[in-house]
């Protein structure tokens, strides 16, 4: 048995305490909030997307950055695993919803916390919260502890949780990358990620709040399709946003990375279910309905009504034409508009916005097997602050619960 003193009571780092105190160990917990878990809480909006509940394939698919580095922990801990972890012993109710996302049955992400807090208390690891971690002690190549704020602390295994840099306001400011170069750690570029997209267009603004569903997104960086989806968008004061949006702005940031001068785009089909005959076809039977009409009350059954205004100006066409004297042509191009909004990505939002950081302590330095650092002995790295993530879904949860579990039960 030994001492283990976990940095960060986020997700990760309670699921590290958790199964090295199961394991046998003497566990303490340090953390700089009040209390832990503050980013637990804002979580799948407050209801905790706390895994996905798809296919052990499909989950190493969903992980952007550094997959193959997850095999052995998301094996000790397997999605099915969790679910059976939080639903068994430590009593929180599960419900699986669309795209297999796993929520607790009572939608509040405060009960997941809540059900760490208690599995900790059982297996008595202490925990110490508005504590700073500032440094660990390393002697001979083996860290013997840390030095916070309150004072030092002495551990044979450290379990370094301290998150990324996303949402900084929730305790992880990136703060922890720092306590690991002292350690001799590369961080590996960092980066907002799962974040809202500025346009170079300004005319999302005009329609801020309108949230389109079921529409198809096609981006293009340099001409070459990086993400398609169907799926949910919104339009915000900046540019764009919604779960569509915030899933491909993973794949524009890793492309960004590697490509400083490119040039993204997306194209937004607003009616995806219609082929362009089809929606020609429909939109002639509206205008055939009502032939005296102005152009630009014309659309109301076919979009929203702050779409049709930015359409109706696209499209060249006055609007106050009537629809009887709207030529094959002009036709032809307000439908290519509905199925091809086009907007420039001028860059991503910042880290505020963020749901989760890219890039992070390089992977190679680390022990795939047990998480514990190459270069300094009884060191284990776990969750966000790690160069490891993930789309939306409930897939970056799980790398830190997975990762933090591994460390658990591999500190000696
Ligand atoms: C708005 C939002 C919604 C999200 N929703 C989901 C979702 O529904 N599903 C999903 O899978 N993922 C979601 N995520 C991502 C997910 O929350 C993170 O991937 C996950 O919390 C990372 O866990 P972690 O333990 O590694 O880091 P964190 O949760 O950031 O925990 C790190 C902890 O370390 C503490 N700490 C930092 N430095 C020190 C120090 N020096 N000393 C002491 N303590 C320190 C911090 O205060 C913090 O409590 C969301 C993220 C955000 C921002």
């Amino acid at each position: 048995m030994s001492n283990v003193i976990v940095i960060g009571g986020g997700a990760s780092g309670m699921m590290a305490a958790y199964s090295a105190a199961v394991s046998g160990h003497k566990v303490t917990v340090l953390e700089r909030n009040e209390k832990c878990g503050k980013k637990i809480y804002i979580t799948g909006k407050g209801r905790c997307n706390i895994t996905n509940a798809c296919d052990y394939e499909e989950f190493f698919e969903k992980v952007v950055s550094n997959p193959k580095f997850m095999y052995s922990a998301f094996y000790s801990l397997t999605n099915t695993g969790l679910m059976e972890l939080f639903e068994g012993e430590l009593g929180l109710p599960l419900k699986v919803e669309r795209g297999k996302r796993v929520f607790p049955v009572s939608d509040k992400a405060s009960d997941v916390s809540a059900a760490l807090l208690k599995g900790l208390e059982r297996y008595g690891v202490v925990i110490h919260c508005d504590t700073f971690v500032k440094e660990l002690i390393i002697n001979d190549g083996h860290v013997d502890g840390v030095v916070t704020d309150k004072g030092t602390y002495k551990g044979d295994n450290v379990i370094l949780a301290a998150g990324g840099k996303s949402y900084p306001t929730t305790g992880s400011d990136g703060n922890g990358y720092d306590i690991a170069v002292k350690a001799g750690h590369t961080v590996k570029d960092t980066r907002p990620a799962l974040v809202p997209i500025e346009t170079v267009e300004g005319w999302p603004e005009r329609i801020m709040g309108l949230s389109l569903k079921n529409v198809r997104t096609t981006f293009r960086a340099d001409g070459r399709v990086i993400y398609d989806e169907l799926g949910e968008m919104l339009f915000t004061h900046f540019g764009i946003s919604g779960p569509l949006v915030i899933t491909a702005s993973s794949y524009i940031g890793s492309y960004m990375k590697k490509h400083k001068d490119c040039h993204i785009t997306v194209t937004i089909d607003c009616k995806p279910a219609l082929d362009i005959k089809q929606l020609d076809n429909r939109i002639l039977r509206d205008f055939n309905e009502k032939p005296n009409v102005w152009f630009r009350n014309s659309l109301v059954k076919l979009l929203p009504a702050g779409l049709t205004e930015v359409v109706v100006r696209m499209s060249g066409i006055k609007p106050d034409k009537p629809v009887n004297s709207i030529t094959a042509e002009e036709r032809r191009k307000l439908v290519s508009l509905i199925k091809g909004l086009e907007l420039n990505i001028k860059g991503l939002r910042g880290y505020n916005e963020a749901v989760i950081t890219q890039g992070g302590i390089s992977v190679n330095e680390v022990d795939p097997s047990t998480m514990e650092s190459k270069l300094c002995k009884g060191l284990y790295i776990t969750g966000e602050i790690l160069d490891l993530d993930a789309v939306t879904g409930g897939y970056n949860l799980q790398i830190a619960w997975s990762t933090g579990y591994l460390a658990g039960i591999s500190v000696r």
